[in-house]
Formats: structure tokens, sequence, C-alpha cells
């Protein structure tokens, strides 16, 4: 058997970028290195293709033992079809130098029919070009296929007692749409060949490709002309601008023509402070926000975990699970406590249980409730009240007592060149006050703490659980304490 050239992910792989498909044929160890979150995601990706195998039960898997020996995967696929097999998982098939393995394929009384399992909530048009190499290597590999689906999640599931993977997946034919691709997949692929083929490197500029269908790997590479501050940090300019004026030889502020970049009011003054390295203070709006505050400031932070498959009952794929908060509590005349809760790691015990109720003890009734972007916590709010009607009362008067200590910063009344353009936490932290750090401690951000806890729910965490706990702990409480530290800073300013 002639040595595949393509497969479905480099395929897909070129579709966005030509440079991309060459640099990852000829220069692999030049990728930049996937990140924790990128990393859960494909492992996410491998156990949700697992339990849809259960939507066609007691198939064979034609499995290779590992990836380079995919083409024994055709070999035994065929084999398999010969013996009379009806679901083959991992159905291999090579043709014209491309090679695809398909999640399940199943024989029915009409005929085969291919499924693709994607991990996602709908069916994109990249999913309908992966189905598209498929079904073009398979009807060419001589199996007559008479439909061809993708199996994907449904968000709407709400798990009540063992999964349920027949309402937990939703299967959408794609047939129809990949019917209108397939004329063009033989030219695509004879193009992609010609590239790998090349002695150089396809010249290719960086653009909006490089981020979309999925962000690419060889970002290190191409983007390495572009200083870690530039016009492409501009905060909230859409791609399509930022592109626009990189086309136009701009890449540095103090390239910007400011009487003609596509540039609002808030985004100038960004650029200016830069210029400038000047901070912009408005003093009366900064002051109106400090002084409608009412104490005692309850100044609060959720972490939330989420999962593809659903853990706790009354729980949707992907949703945003409370697992954990921290509270700062300032009263008018400076005293400061600290309240916490970190639920247990255990897939029988709903975090939002105990949460709920100590949430409710720790917030009081009266005082504002300070958190940072407000519409995250008033969401997973929503989201208690919803499952816990019997403190609608309680939870509707944490929800009315919400105010946003991001506003300030996101309506740029307070904006210095450190910030880099953002208005998160992390951003306007160092810039108010310097002393105070994320960098010390080991978890430093929201995703993390996310992942760490899923996998302690899950049992896929290896690390020693005790110390994570406590990291767990310092990251949330840092969170709520930076809160405390900015608002001092907002006051001092007024
Ligand atoms: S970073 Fe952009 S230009 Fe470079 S290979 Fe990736 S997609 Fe292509």
């Amino acid at each position: 058997m002639e040595k595949a050239i393509l497969s479905k992910s480099t395929f897909i792989r070129g579709l966005q970028c030509e440079k991309s498909l060459y640099l990852y044929k000829h220069n692999y160890n030049l990728r930049d290195v996937a990140s924790p979150q990128l990393q859960a995601i494909f492992s996410q990706g491998t156990n949700v293709g697992l339990l849809a195998q259960g939507l066609f039960p007691e198939g064979v898997d034609a499995s290779p033992e590992n990836y380079y020996e995919m083409a024994k995967s055709v070999v035994k696929t065929l084999q398999f079809i010969k013996d009379g097999e009806q679901i083959i998982y991992e159905a291999t098939f090579q043709y014209n130098g491309v090679i695809v393995a398909l999640d399940i394929l199943v024989k029915d009384q009409y005929g085969w029919r291919a499924y693709e399992v994607k991990s996602s909530t709908s069916v994109s048009d990249t999913y309908i070009m992966d189905a598209a190499i498929q079904y073009y290597t398979i009807v060419n590999s001589g199996i007559d296929l008479k439909d061809i689906s993708i199996v994907h999640i449904n968000n709407q599931y709400v798990k009540d007692g063992d999964i349920d993977i027949h309402e937990l997946f939703s299967v959408e034919s794609v047939y129809d749409k990949v019917l209108e691709v397939l004329p063009s997949i033989p030219n695509q692929i004879a193009r992609f060949k010609t590239v790998i083929a090349q002695k150089e490197v396809p010249v290719m500029d960086i653009g909006s490709h490089c981020n979309n269908p999925y962000s690419c790997d060889f970002k290190g590479q191409c983007w390495n002309h572009i200083p870690d501050y530039s016009i492409f940090n501009i905060s909230r300019l859409t791609a399509d601008k930022k592109f626009e004026l990189y086309q136009n030889g701009v890449i540095n502020f103090d390239q910007l023509d400011l009487s003609t970049a596509p540039l609002n009011e808030k985004q100038q003054v960004q650029v200016i402070s830069e210029l400038e390295q000047k901070t912009f203070i408005d003093k009366p709006n900064i002051q109106h926000f400090v002084n409608n505050l009412e104490y005692p400031i309850y100044h609060l932070d959720f972490e939330t975990m989420t999962a593809a498959v659903p853990i706790y009952n009354n729980s949707r794929p992907y949703q945003q699970l409370v697992f954990q908060y921290s509270l700062h509590i300032e009263k008018q005349n400076g005293e400061i406590t600290h309240k916490e809760y970190l639920a247990e790691a255990n897939p029988n015990l709903d975090p939002r249980d105990a949460f709920v109720k100590q949430l409710i003890e720790d917030c009081g009734t009266y005082g504002d409730v300070l958190v940072y972007n407000i519409g995250f916590e008033r969401g997973k709010l929503n989201d208690l009240m919803a499952l816990y009607p019997q403190y609608t009362f309680e939870i509707n008067n944490i929800i009315i007592r919400l105010k946003d200590l991001m506003t300030p910063f996101q309506k740029k009344w307070y904006y210095s060149p450190k910030m880099i353009g953002s208005y998160s936490i992390k951003y306007v932290l160092p810039a108010l006050v310097p002393e105070l750090s994320y960098q010390d401690l080991e978890i430093k951000e929201g995703g993390t703490a996310s992942n760490t806890f899923t996998q302690m729910v899950i049992g896929t965490f290896q690390g020693d659980i005790e110390k994570t706990r406590k990291d767990l702990l310092e990251y949330c409480k840092m969170d709520t304490f930076a809160m405390v530290k900015i608002l001092e800073k907002l006051k001092t300013i007024v």
C-alpha cells in the first residue's frame, strides 16, 4: 500500500493555511506547545468519542496500536467488512494518498452509514469538509455509503440519573451538504500534495486565517515579527480592522494616523495613553461609583467547572457549575473579614448544594455585593435560583445588591498604559497595585482552577490533592483580595 500523504486533520489544516500544512509535514517540531487547556479539550474529545460508541454497541474496533500504524487499521477494517461485521469503530480507509479513520461505521438493512463524533454542540462548515474528505475516501474505497452524519453533543440535555446517551447526543445527517462540496475535494487533495512536495515553505502572511477555524499552532513562527504589544492588542477592535491596518503597514501604535484610524473613543484612549505614557482618570465618574457603594461591601468571586458530559443531576453539557467562592467583607471602618467555600471534589456530591447554603449565610442581607464582571456571577446566581426555588428570596436578595468593579475600567474612567488594552482584573491589578501579584501563586487563572477541579471530580487528577486544594483557595482568595485593593486605590484617587 502506498504511503498516505494526507489525513483528515492535515486536509483540514491545508484548508486553513497551506503554510501550516507544509510546516506540519516538514517542520513538525516547530509547533507551539499545546496549553493544558487545549490538552484538556483533546482528552475530552476522546472520552466523548468512546461514549458515543454506545449508540451502536458491540462493534469491533479497528484502532491502530499507535498513530504511525494506521495503515494496519486499513487492512483490519477491510477484513472486518469481509467477515461480515456490521459495526466498526475507527474504520480506516485509504484512497488517493488520503487516510481517514471514521468514528463509527454501521451496516443496516439499507446499507452502510458513517458517523463522525464531535464534542461540540453544533455542526460547523469545517465539520462538513471533515465529513466530505471521509465520504470521498470511504466511497472510493468501494463502500457504498447511504448516509453520513455528525454526532454531536445536545446542549439541551439535562442529566437525570444515569447518562442517557440517546439524549446526550444529537445525530445530524450532513449527506446533502457533503454532496454539495464533494466535487471540490479531488482538486484540493491535488493542491495539498503539490504544496507538501515543494522545496520551499509557501509564502503566506499572517491573517484572520491564523485563528479560523482553529488557533494555528505555528503562530510562534509566523507572528514573531509582531511585538508583544501592538495594534493587535487594541481592545475590541475587530480582526478585520486589525488586519486592514496591518496590510497598510501599521503594526505599532506610533504608525497609526489617529485622524483616519478606525478607532472609537475608548480605543483612542488606549492608543494615546500608550504613546504618551499617560494615565487617564475620569475623577467625577469614579467618585460617583465609589460614593454610591453601600457598606458592608461583599467582594465576591465564583469559580466554575464544566464538562462535556454532565456529571451531576440537573446539569447540562458544558454548563458552568459553581464549586468555589471567596468573599472579603469590608466594613465602612476598614475592618475586613474573609470567608470562602470550596466543594468536595466528588462526582456523587453536587458542589452547588452546600455552595448555595453557605453563600446565602455569608452574604448577609444588606450591603453591596461587588463582583468583577457582573454578567458572570449574575448568570450563575440565576442558575442557582432556578435549581433551588426554595432560596429564591435569598438569592434574589444577593442579585439585586450586585455591583461591578469592572465598570470603571471597562468604561475607561481609569486607564493606565500598564493595562495594555485590557480591563481584566489580571491586568488591572498590576497597574493599580503592583505590589500584589498572581505570579507567585501555583494556580494563576480561572481556566486552570476549573480544569484542576474537574479532573479531581472525575478522578483523572494526578498530583497532591491536599496541596492543590490549598492552591485553589489561595487563587480565589487573591481574586477578591485584589478587588479590595483595587477599590482602595480608586478611593485614594478621588
Ligand atoms: S500562523 Fe497563520 S500564516 Fe502561519 S502557518 Fe499558521 S495559519 Fe499559516
